[in-house]
Parts: C-alpha cells; sequence; structure tokens
C-alpha cells in the first residue's frame, strides 16, 4: 500500500546512497529518451524534457503520488523554461480563479525553470556550482537539483496550502528527500559574468556603438542584458538631478573606460 502524499512529505527518507541511484537513473533515461538533453552540458532544451524530469522525479521519489493528487483534484500543471528569469532558479506558482457565473474555483500550477541561469552555468566561467548545497557536476545535474526543490514546493502547497522554503518544515523535507543542506542555489547570474567575463558592474563607466554612433555612459543595472544610462538633455530626470536616455547593450557591446 503506496503512502499517500501527506505521510510522503511528513515521514519519507532516502539514504544517500538511495538519493544518488534514483538521480542517476532519471538523469540517465532523460539523456536517453530527450532530443534535446543529449548530454550532461546540453546545449538545447524544450519544455518536454522539464515536463519528463517532473515525471521521473514523481516516479522515483515521490510513489507518482504528485500526479495522483493533481488528477483526483483535477488540477492541471504546465512547465516553462524562461529566459526572463536571471536571479531565481525557478519557481512554482498555484494559480486560482474562479470560474465566471461558477461558484466553483479552478486551481492550476506552474513550475517555470531559468534556462538563462542554466546555460549561463558550465559555460565561460569555471568554478564549483552548489545547489542547495550539494555540489553539481554539469547543467543537467544543476536542473535536477532546481526541480527538487520546486517539486518540495509543489508538495507543500498541495498538502499545507502553503509553502516556504526557508521554514523549518521545508527544510526537514528536502534533507529526508533529497539531502539538501541549503535552499540556495549559485549557478552564474548575469552580474558574476559581467563582472569576471567583461570588468562590467553596476558603477561602470562604458562606451558602445549603436545605430552607428557611439555613446558613452555609466552602467545601471544588469540582468540579461545591461541597463546603460546615457546623458542626454531631452532624456528622463534621475534622482541625480540629471537626464539621461536607458539604453539596453548585450554585455558583449560594451567596452568600460
Ligand atoms: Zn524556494
Amino acid at each position: 500500500m503506496p503512502m499517500d502524499l501527506d505521510s510522503l512529505l511528513r515521514e519519507k527518507k532516502f539514504t544517500s546512497e538511495e538519493i544518488d541511484c534514483r538521480r542517476l537513473e532519471i538523469r540517465n533515461t532523460v539523456l536517453d529518451k530527450s532530443r534535446y538533453v543529449t548530454e550532461g552540458n546540453f546545449e538545447r532544451i524544450h519544455n518536454r524534457d522539464l515536463e519528463r524530469l517532473y515525471e521521473l522525479y514523481d516516479e522515483r521519489f515521490f510513489d507518482d503520488r504528485i500526479r495522483a493528487t493533481l488528477a483526483a483534484r483535477g488540477e492541471p500543471i504546465s512547465f516553462r523554461l524562461s529566459s526572463r528569469m536571471t536571479r531565481m532558479g525557478g519557481k512554482t506558482v498555484r494559480t486560482t480563479y474562479r470560474i465566471p457565473r461558477g461558484r466553483k474555483r479552478e486551481t492550476e500550477f506552474e513550475i517555470a525553470i531559468s534556462e538563462t541561469l542554466l546555460f549561463q552555468t558550465f559555460e565561460d566561467i569555471e568554478r564549483e556550482v552548489v545547489v542547495n548545497g550539494v555540489t553539481c557536476r554539469d547543467r543537467l545535474d544543476a536542473m535536477q537539483r532546481i526541480l527538487e526543490h520546486e517539486l518540495i514546493h509543489l508538495g507543500e502547497l498541495l498538502i499545507w496550502n502553503d509553502s516556504d522554503c526557508n521554514a523549518h518544515r521545508f527544510s526537514g523535507i528536502a534533507a529526508r528527500l533529497f539531502a539538501h543542506t541549503h535552499t540556495k542555489h549559485q549557478l552564474v547570474t548575469q552580474s558574476e559574468r559581467a563582472l569576471k567575463k567583461f570588468g562590467i558592474t553596476p558603477g561602470s563607466n562604458v562606451r558602445f556603438r549603436f545605430d552607428g554612433i557611439e555613446y558613452h555612459g555609466v552602467v545601471n543595472r544588469i540582468t540579461k542584458r545591461a541597463t546603460v544610462l546615457v546623458e542626454d538633455r531631452d532624456g528622463e530626470l534621475y534622482s541625480d538631478g540629471k537626464r539621461y536616455q536607458k539604453f539596453y547593450i548585450p554585455l558583449g557591446m560594451l567596452e568600460t573606460t
């Protein structure tokens, strides 16, 4: 008789050998079945790969109880690789809405994982990459670690209606099921890459060309691209009393001055 999701989250504990073994089976299945994820440091990935990873985790770590619980409640879940998430590794969102003129509330879930962070990690910055306290050997490994964290959020939302990865309950589940010791990722962020590879950080003076014209400005913010402020009397007024025009420039196009 399999455990229900509630007892599984409260009680189930795997040894580190069991965890390693299950993770490896999942990894090998993905590498075997995916059209895109054919090596640990894959260059392309599809939302379907994320969904497959979820199914395998549900099977090997949650006795299929996540999908069973969602199916029993008629609550769908979808998966998305996000290019806009530049700081968070993953995100689990529950949306509840009322059907027009109906009394029923409908609930759906979405798990998003940052492909931006995944792709710029294990790329041109070489250092140890730790996610949730566990060292990752490559992109697929890091992606598994992020999804493990999000699946605990999902499980908590399903059973307790709330989820907080800084709370005791979460860290207990994360330790028992996945041997996570922290809840942070150390994937390579744009700011780190900007600094290490291009020597650029917020406040840097830079020069760049845009539509054939050379501009000089100051880096204000770094996300996927850098936000560069260029003094311009027709520009927007900023808190330092000056007016600036704002540009979004790929890091590789900036030169420090
Ligand atoms: Zn979290």
